[in-house]
C-alpha cells in the first residue's frame, strides 16, 4: 500500500491508535506532519569501527553477532539488567541495556546486529556500551550513520518514531518545491523534497547543513513575503488620523503618577506624531524591562480615546492581560486631572449611556478608567467588575468599552471593536503575523504599536521585521537601584533563606522561580512542589507561602496573583509564568532556583521582576550544577544589569541558540531560523524584493503564492 501526504499517521506499520494519540499531542496527525516534524538535535553514529580498536569515549557504530545474552536484576533488585556480548573478527565488547528483559527473546545468541553507543571501559576495564541503540545489521535508521533525536511525547519511544518517520518520507516526494528553479540553482539547494528527506536521514554532515539552509531559507523566504503582503494590504489602507490634542496629553501625562522619562517623551511623541496621520502607523517600541512601555502606550491609547475612537491592548498571557488592563485603569481614573478625560470622552460619546451605575451618579460620564474592558479565554470585566463576555461585546458593540485589553481571546471571530483606530501588541514576538494580522486586517486599517523587552539591536529588527519605524527606551525611570545579583551555593542557602525572612519581616516580598512544576527524577531539577514544601517546614510560620504555575486553572492564577499583589502572600513559588512583564513594586527579592537550567534572556526577564521601585532589591541566583557554560551566563549575570550587553553575550555563548528564548516561547514566526540567521534573513529579504519587483501578486510564481496565502490565513500545510 502506498503512502500519501494526506494519509493519518495510521497508515504507517506499526502505528496504532495509542501512538497516535501520543504523535497528537506533538501536533503530528497526517503523514505530511509526521514528515514535517523536525529532529531537535542530532546523534553522530557515522563512525563504524572494529571492536578491536575501540577505546573508552568513543562514539561509534559496531557490527557483530550476539555471542550470549542474559537478564538478571540489579543488586537492589530495583532495575533488570541485560547483558550481551557482541563478537566479531576484530573482538567482542560487552553491551548492558536496563529494563528491556524482552530483548533476551529478540536478539537470540548467532543473531548479526548493529549497535551505537559510547563506549565506556570504568567498569572494571570492560568495554562496555550501556543502553546502546541497535537494529539487525545491514539496516540504516538507528545506527551507522547521523542519527535523528525527536521530541517525544506519552508512551512514543524514540525507536518507534524515528522509525515511522523513515518510513513516512517515503511519501516526501509529493512535497511540491515552491522556490522558483533559477534561485534554487543560484544557492546550490537541494530540491525541497530532499531537503526533507536529508534533515532527517543525512548521509554527512554537509548534506544535513545543505538541508537546513535550504529550509531556512524557506521559512525566511515564505515570512518575508508574508509581511510584504500585509505591509502592501495595510499600506494601500487609510488609517484614522487622530488629531493631536497636545493640552490634552499635557494634561494627561502630568497625571500620570511619576514624571516620565526623556526617552517616554520622546517616543510617546513619535507614536502620536504617526498617529495624526491617515496612513497607518508601523512602530516597535522597544525597551529592557522595567523601562515603562505601559505608560507610553498608554499616552497613545489616551489620545485615540479622546478622538473617540477605540483601542485595543494584546498580550501575551492572562496573567500580563490581568495587570495591564488594572495598570491603564489605574492611569486613566485614579488621578486628579482624570475628570477631564473622563468629561473629554463623554463629549464624543453618548451621554445617554453613561450613567447606569449609580456610583459613577457623581460623574457626568463614565470615567476611561472604570469602562476599560478585559477580555480573556476566563475573563470578562469592564473597569474592576466581572461581567459576562456577552455583556462585555455588547458594551465594546455599542461604544460604552472603547479600550479592550486581552489575549489570543480577542482574536477570535465575531469580536468587533467599532471605531478601532490603535492596536497594541505588547511583547509582540510571541505573535505570529497571522495573529497579528486577524486584529489589523479591517477599513480603516488600525495604527499598529509593537511593543518587546526583547532588546534587538536596530539593524536586527529592520531585518526581521521589514520597514518597521522604531522607538528606544533606552533609559530607566529614576530612583531605581541596579538589581544586586548574587551567586548563592548549597552551603549559603541557610544564610540567603535568613536574609530573605529578614526582608520579610520589613515588609517585602519574595519571588521564588523552579524550573518544574513536579519533582522529576530525570532532571534531578528541583520543583514548586517540592521547593514551596521545603520552604512550609523551614521558614517560621508567619511567613505566607504562595503557589503559582502554568498548570493552575487561570482563575486561581489571576487570585493568586492578586494576593501577591495585595501583600497577602510574602513568598511566591513559581514557575516561569512570571517571567514577562509582572509588575509587583514591592516585590524586592528573586530567587532563581536551578538557575544554571535558564537562558540568559530568560533570567534578565526573571530579574526584571523585581527592582521596580526605589528600595534596593537583589536577585539570587541558586544553580544545582555548574557547567562551564552555565558559569559564564551566571557570572555574567552578576557583572551587568544591560539587557543589550546580556543579549550580546548570550548571542556569542550560544551561537545558534536564541536571544529570544525558548522556540516555542520566543519566536514563534519561525521554527528553524535563529537570530543567529542574520545573513541569510538579509538574503531573503533581497530575493524577496527582487520576486516582487517583477511580480508583485506572485502571479508567475503560483506554487508560492499558494504557500504564502495557506501560511498567511495560519493553515500550516508544509
Ligand atoms: P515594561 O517596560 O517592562 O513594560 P512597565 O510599563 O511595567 O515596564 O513599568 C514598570 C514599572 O515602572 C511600573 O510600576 C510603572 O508604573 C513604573 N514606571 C513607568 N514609568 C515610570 C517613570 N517614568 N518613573 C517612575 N516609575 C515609572
Ligand atoms: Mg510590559
Amino acid at each position: 500500500m502506498s503512502l500519501h501526504l494526506s494519509s493519518p499517521v495510521t497508515a504507517i506499520p506499526g502505528i496504532g491508535s495509542l501512538a497516535a494519540k501520543d504523535l497528537r499531542n506533538l501536533g503530528v496527525v497526517s503523514v505530511r506532519d509526521l514528515v514535517l516534524y523536525l529532529p531537535y538535535r542530532y546523534e553522530d553514529y557515522s563512525v563504524v569501527r572494529p571492536i578491536g580498536s575501540l577505546r573508552h569515549d568513543d562514539t561509534v557504530t559496531v557490527t557483530g553477532r550476539v555471542r550470549q545474552i542474559e537478564s538478571r536484576a540489579s543488586k537492589n533488585r530495583k532495575v533488570t539488567l541485560t547483558e550481551a556480548m557482541i563478537e566479531n573478527e576484530s573482538g567482542e565488547i560487552k553491551v548492558t541495556w536496563f529494563n528491556q528483559p524482552y530483548l533476551e527473546k529478540t536478539l537470540r545468541p548467532g543473531f548479526r546486529i548493529s549497535v551505537a553507543g559510547r563506549v565506556d571501559s570504568r567498569f572494571g576495564g570492560v568495554r562496555t556500551i550501556v543502553s546502546p541503540v541497535w537494529e539487525p545489521a545491514g539496516d540504516r535508521v538507528h545506527t551507522g550513520r547521523i542519527v535523528p533525536v525527536y521530541g517525544l511525547s506519552g508512551t512514543l519511544t524514540m525507536r518507534r518514531l524515528r522509525g515511522a518517520i523513515e518510513h513516512a518520507l517515503s511519501a516526501a516526494a509529493e512535497l511540491v518545491d515552491f522556490l522558483p528553479a533559477e534561485i534554487r540553482d543560484e544557492e546550490s539547494f537541494p530540491t525541497r523534497d530532499i531537503a526533507i528527506r536529508n534533515v532527517h536521514f543525512p548521509e554527512s554532515r554537509a548534506e544535513l547543513d545543505a538541508a537546513i539552509s535550504r529550509l531556512k531559507f524557506d521559512e525566511l523566504l515564505v515570512h518575508q513575503l508574508m509581511f510584504a503582503q500585509v505591509r502592501k494590504e495595510r499600506a494601500v489602507r487609510p488609517a484614522t488620523a487622530i488629531a493631536t490634542d497636545a493640552e490634552f496629553l499635557k494634561s494627561f501625562v502630568g497625571s500620570l503618577p511619576f514624571p516620565l522619562t526623556q526617552a517616554q517623551r520622546r517616543s510617546a511623541w513619535e507614536i502620536v506624531k504617526d498617529c495624526a496621520l491617515d496612513r497607518p502607523m508601523n512602530r516597535l517600541l522597544e525597551g529592557d524591562v522595567g523601562s515603562g512601555k505601559t505608560a507610553v502606550a498608554a499616552i497613545a491609547i489616551a489620545g485615540v480615546l479622546r478622538a473617540g475612537h477605540s483601542a485595543a491592548y494584546l498580550a501575551p498571557t492572562e496573567i500580563l492581560a490581568g495587570q495591564q488592563h488594572a495598570a491603564l485603569g489605574r492611569f486613566f481614573d485614579g488621578q486628579p486631572n482624570c475628570q477631564r478625560l473622563a468629561l473629554a470622552v463623554g463629549e464624543s460619546n453618548d451621554e445617554g449611556n453613561s450613567s447606569q451605575d449609580s456610583d459613577h451618579e457623581l460623574l457626568p460620564t463614565l470615567s476611561v478608567g472604570s469602562s476599560v474592558g478585559l477580555l480573556t479565554a476566563s475573563q470578562a470585566k469592564i473597569g474592576s467588575d466581572s461581567v459576562t463576555r456577552k455583556e462585555l461585546l455588547a458594551a465594546v458593540a455599542d461604544g460604552r468599552v472603547r479600550c479592550l485589553v486581552g489575549t489570543h481571546a480577542l482574536l477570535q471571530q465575531g469580536i468587533e471593536i467599532p471605531g478601532l483606530a490603535l492596536v497594541v501588541v505588547d511583547e509582540q514576538h510571541r505573535f505570529g503575523v497571522q495573529q497579528r494580522k486577524a486584529l489589523l486586517d479591517r477599513k480603516p486599517a488600525p495604527h499598529l504599536l509593537s511593543m518587546t523587552a526583547t532588546p534587538i539591536p536596530r539593524s536586527l529588527a529592520l531585518t526581521i521585521y521589514g520597514d518597521l519605524d522604531l522607538s528606544i527606551l533606552d533609559e530607566m525611570p529614576k530612583g531605581r537601584k541596579p538589581v544586586a545579583t548574587r551567586l548563592v551555593f548549597d552551603r549559603e542557602r541557610a544564610a540567603m533563606w535568613a536574609r530573605i525572612v529578614a526582608d520579610i519581616a520589613l515588609g517585602r516580598q519574595a519571588f521564588v522561580v523552579c524550573p518544574l512544576i513536579d519533582p522529576s527524577d530525570a532532571l534531578g531539577a528541583k520543583s514548586v512542589s517540592e521547593v514551596a514544601a521545603m520552604l512550609k517546614r523551614t521558614l517560621p510560620r508567619t511567613v505566607r507561602v504562595g503557589i503559582l504555575h502554568g498548570k493552575l486553572p487561570s482563575d486561581e492564577k489571576a487570585a493568586m496573583i492578586a494576593s501577591f499583589r495585595d501583600g497577602a502572600v510574602d513568598l511566591l513559588v513559581s514557575t516561569t509564568v512570571v517571567e514577562v512583564g509582572v509588575d509587583i513594586p514591592n516585590a524586592t527579592v528573586m530567587v532563581i532556583v536551578g538557575a544554571e537550567r535558564f537562558g540568559l534572556s530568560q533570567l534578565h526577564q526573571l530579574r526584571g521582576r523585581v527592582g521596580r521601585s526605589d528600595i534596593a532589591s537583589t536577585c539570587y541566583l541558586a544553580p544545582d550544577g555548574w557547567s562551564e557554560d552555565a558559569k559564564e551566563r551566571l557570572t555574567a549575570m552578576t557583572r551587568t544589569t544591560n539587557g543589550f550587553e546580556l543579549a550580546e553575550i548570550d548571542l556569542r555563548l550560544r551561537g545558534a541558540g536564541n536571544v529570544f528564548g525558548s522556540a516555542q516561547s520566543g519566536f514563534p514566526d519561525f521554527r528553524l531560523a535563529t537570530p543567529a540567521d542574520i545573513p541569510l534573513m538579509k538574503k531573503t529579504r533581497d530575493v524577496a524584493s527582487r520576486i516582487l519587483v517583477v511580480d508583485p501578486e506572485l502571479e508567475g510564481h503560483p506554487l508560492l503564492k499558494e504557500f504564502v496565502g495557506r501560511e498567511l490565513d495560519g493553515v500550516h500545510l508544509e
